[in-house]
């Protein structure tokens, strides 16, 4: 049934990523052109617990769409995960008003969010806000252009003093549980080999390839790996490598926060501003309880409920040509 929204709240949530600040800005000015009123929740669910709730106005988002992190700050939130912290926190929203919810996060924030909007009569919005790339029902999400090009941009780097000593480097990315980032910058760098926690890795495969790249002299190798993978990492890749073939000279490489961080691609401010934009619409139009993604660059909805099922899963496609092009 719809509601009359008069009053929204808009947070960021659970890991924070690029273009987090470009979805905000597109929120709150979306919310004022329809009439609405704003606030902004600070530190994620935490701020809906501890009443750290502030008004926002169109200027509270003046200069920030090319900024990296996010204004309202982020947070993992404990109490979330019990009904009495979200009553809490239904209470505090109760008491400032507000009827509707944006929230900008990974799936934990939408499972949050699912749950919350099921016991209560607030409705809520998600909006993809991960680096991970790992939720289906969207073909991007914020932060991960931004993420992936870092990284690319580092790898290059790497494969330059990798090429002047004829080393193999172990490049460590993001992605603990989604192999994205290492996917598409180890596509995009040219790397020898890239190892995901969706698909199973073979070490002795990997082995066999540098040993024949060896005798091909092909020395210079970049194996690209998800910090989710099922060896625990690059350290541990590179000891298990080192143990088979001790005479490559091996070196690691872990990207680390550098992914998180940073002004926004293009790409990224767009689909932020456009989810945003979406976001009130759908408040506007009595759309609730939904995730706003783009598939095949059209707006695609997907119930919260449902989005927390899935997961986005990684084409054999993809690794066929990872296969094909590291020959
Ligand atoms: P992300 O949104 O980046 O995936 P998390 O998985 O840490 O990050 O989730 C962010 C927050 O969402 C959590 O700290 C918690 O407050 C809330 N959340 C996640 N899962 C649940 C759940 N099952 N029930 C209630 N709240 C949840």
């Amino acid at each position: 049934m719809k509601k009359n929204i008069t009053r929204i709240g808009v947070l960021s949530s659970g890991g924070d990523s690029p273009g987090m600040n470009a979805c905000i800005r597109a929120v709150v000015r979306t919310a004022i052109y329809n009439g609405l009123e704003v606030c902004g929740i600070m530190r994620g669910f935490i701020g809906m617990v501890e009443d750290d709730i502030i008004n926002m106005e169109s200027r509270s988002v003046a200069n920030i769409i090319q900024r990296g992190g996010t204004i309202l700050k982020t947070s993992r939130c404990k109490e979330f995960y019990e009904f009495e912290g979200r009553k809490k926190a239904y209470e505090n929203l109760k008491k400032h008003g507000i009827n509707g919810l944006v929230i900008i996060g990974g799936d934990g924030s939408f499972r949050g969010a699912q749950i919350f909007s099921s016991e209560f009569d607030i409705p809520c919005i998600g909006l993809p806000g991960t680096i991970d790339k790992d939720i289906a029902g969207t073909d991007f999400t914020i932060g991960f252009d931004t993420a992936v090009n870092t990284a690319v941009e580092a790898i290059d780097k790497i494969r330059d003093t990798a090429e002047a000593h004829d080393r193999l480097f172990i490049i460590e990315v993001m992605g603990r549980d989604a192999g994205y980032i290492a996917l598409h910058s180890g596509i995009a760098t040219g790397a020898e080999n890239i190892l995901i926690p969706e698909r199973k890795t073979v070490i002795e495969d990997i082995i066999s390839q540098l040993a024949g790249n060896e005798r091909r002299h092909k020395l210079v190798n970049i194996i690209v790996v998800a910090e989710g993978g099922e060896f625990g990492g690059a350290n541990e890749v590179a000891k298990l490598i080192k143990g088979s073939l001790p005479l490559l000279e091996v070196r690691v490489c872990i990207l680390g926060h550098i992914q998180r961080g940073g002004s926004p691609s293009c790409m990224d401010r767009m689909i932020a501003s456009r989810m945003g934009y979406h976001a009130i619409e759908c408040l506007v139009e009595g759309r609730y309880n939904v995730f706003v993604g783009i598939v095949n660059n059209r707006m695609h909805y997907t119930p919260l409920n449902e989005a927390v099922k899935k997961k986005q899963r990684i084409s054999e496609e993809w690794l066929k040509i990872v296969k094909i092009l590291a020959s």
